[in-house]
């Protein structure tokens, strides 16, 4: 498997430190407010690696952690006259909420910069003490000319990033490009107690911190959107080598944006969709879809149309699926013949294609390509004629080739039975509760739906009219 891999500028063969098992690190979303879509790419396109890492045997560490104190977080819980405490608590909740949403997998485990205090002054301590960092009355600040690797991720060195950064001239800093990694207290803002008075920490260092305590020295994948290799992920590395003499991740990868007329979808732009306002108009794995129709590191541009032919395209599936499903239904036919032997591994020479793609640093579009080749494929040769186990065969594959991104994982069929089924046996409580008129409500949303219901000895069955 090859990835490209933001340090050395190149795709690389992917080598994990234990052979079964990948140790990642995403970072996570800032939680003063709902998430966007555009956040959303970046959770969906790691997402959907992970789990297709799982989906070739790995065991995958995945830790996505949550930036629960910085100026925004401060700013917000202000605004809303509650403790940045409890804004945190609620747009985790809310996090989840539209992370479910989207078919995302919970992390491992989603840690929280606020929790990890002691470690992290922990860690300001040791590069007080090895001579990377500084304190200037209560902050403290790295020293970037100390680590002489600076600059290596983005690929600048330190007069370049210096020559090219708007940065804040600071008269206390040593020298310009010096970020804080621990900030003092300024009036009203939360605090801790550390060796250099009441404050809080930096941004980079608490995932730097994160990172070093769930996964130890040095990770296999470090991931984060486009926007974060500088000057986040620059900074993590020279916190966390200049504190193990390691290297702090062997590969990171770097998710490109979801534009809005080409630029960039932001919260400070104010062009943004949250991701529950689009997940109100379209279904998760439409999302999904749309998401991974191109490359993770080609930027995406958001737009209806788009949208819209991700949902027709994910209609061409389902459409294959309950095809097939109704065609189980009909044959009569068990066990494959050989000529139906044969087809199977034309549908596993699809497999093979699909995995070729992806292993080529995740590329879900040709992946998709693939699938909808496949389906094609079935929709001619899967007929009145064919064997069940052909059939359980394709919809088996369908859905395993879909599993990583997120999509064509509904059995449309089975979904709508259940909901008939539901409906079937409020529609029985009703009656038993004497409340004539739900039931009479229920019998009629019913027959919209197509479906009759008899009444048996046996209890109520129901069926569908054409
Ligand atoms: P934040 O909450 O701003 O720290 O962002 C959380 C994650 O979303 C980070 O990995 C960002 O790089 C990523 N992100 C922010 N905006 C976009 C965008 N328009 N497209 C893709 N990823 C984004
Ligand atoms: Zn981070």
């Amino acid at each position: 498997m090859k990835l490209y891999n933001t340090l050395t500028r190149k795709k690389e063969e992917f080598i994990p430190i234990n052979p079964n098992q990948v140790n990642m690190y995403v970072c996570g979303p800032t939680v003063y407010n709902f998430f966007h879509i555009g956040n959303g790419r970046t959770f969906i396109v790691f997402d959907t690696i992970r789990k297709y890492l799982e989906y070739r045997g790995y065991k995958v560490n995945f830790i996505q952690n949550f930036t629960d104190i910085d100026d925004k977080m401060i700013k917000r819980a202000n605004e809303d006259e509650i403790t940045v405490k409890e804004l945190g608590d609620r747009f985790i909740e809310e996090y989840y909420k539209d992370a479910d949403g989207l078919n995302i997998k919970r992390a491992t485990v989603n840690p929280r910069a606020t929790e990890f205090m002691s470690e992290i002054i922990k860690f300001v301590e040791e590069l007080i003490e090895k001579g990377y960092a500084y304190e200037i009355d209560g902050d403290v600040y790295f020293q970037t000319k100390k680590f002489s690797e600076y600059g290596k991720l983005s690929g600048q060195n330190l007069e370049e990033l210096q020559a090219g950064a708007r940065i804040n001239i600071d008269e206390r800093k040593k020298d310009p490009m010096d970020f804080a990694i621990w900030k003092k207290q300024k009036p009203g803002e939360p605090a801790w107690e550390s060796p250099w008075g009441l404050g809080r920490p930096g941004w980079h260092i608490e995932c730097s911190c994160m990172a070093y305590k769930l996964l130890g020295e040095t990770i296999d994948i470090h991931a984060g959107g486009f926007d974060l290799v500088f000057p986040h992920h620059e900074n993590e590395i020279a916190q966390s080598e200049c504190r193990t003499g390691k290297p702090f991740a062997n590969y990171w990868m770097h998710s490109a944006f979801l534009n809005v007329d080409n630029q960039k979808m932001s919260k400070s732009l104010n062009n943004f969709f949250t991701a529950r306002e689009v997940l109100q108009k379209y279904d998760a794995e439409v999302i999904r879809l749309f998401m991974l129709s191109g490359h993770y590191r080609t930027q995406l541009n958001f737009s209806e149309e788009l949208l819209e032919s991700a949902k027709a395209g994910l209609e061409r599936i389902y459409n294959a699926v309950g095809n097939l499903e109704n065609l189980l239904n009909e044959v009569t036919l068990e066990n494959m013949n050989d000529d139906e032997k044969e087809y199977a591994k034309v549908i596993e020479g699809y497999k093979t294609k699909y995995i070729e793609k992806m292993d080529d640093d995740f590329n879900t579009a040709d992946a998709i390509s693939v699938i909808f080749d496949m389906i094609r494929d079935m929709n001619t040769n899967i007929n009145r004629n064919s064997s069940k186990e052909l059939i359980n065969f394709s919809l088996s594959i369908i859905r395993e080739l879909g599993e990583p991104l997120g999509i064509a994982q509904k059995t449309t069929k089975l979904d709508l039975e259940k909901d008939i089924e539901d409906l079937v046996n409020k529609r029985q409580q009703a009656r038993k509760d004497k409340n004539w008129a739900l039931a009479d409500e229920i019998r009629d949303e019913l027959k919209n739906m197509g479906i009759v219901l008899e009444d048996t000895p046996q209890g109520v069955r129901w069926k569908k009219i054409d």
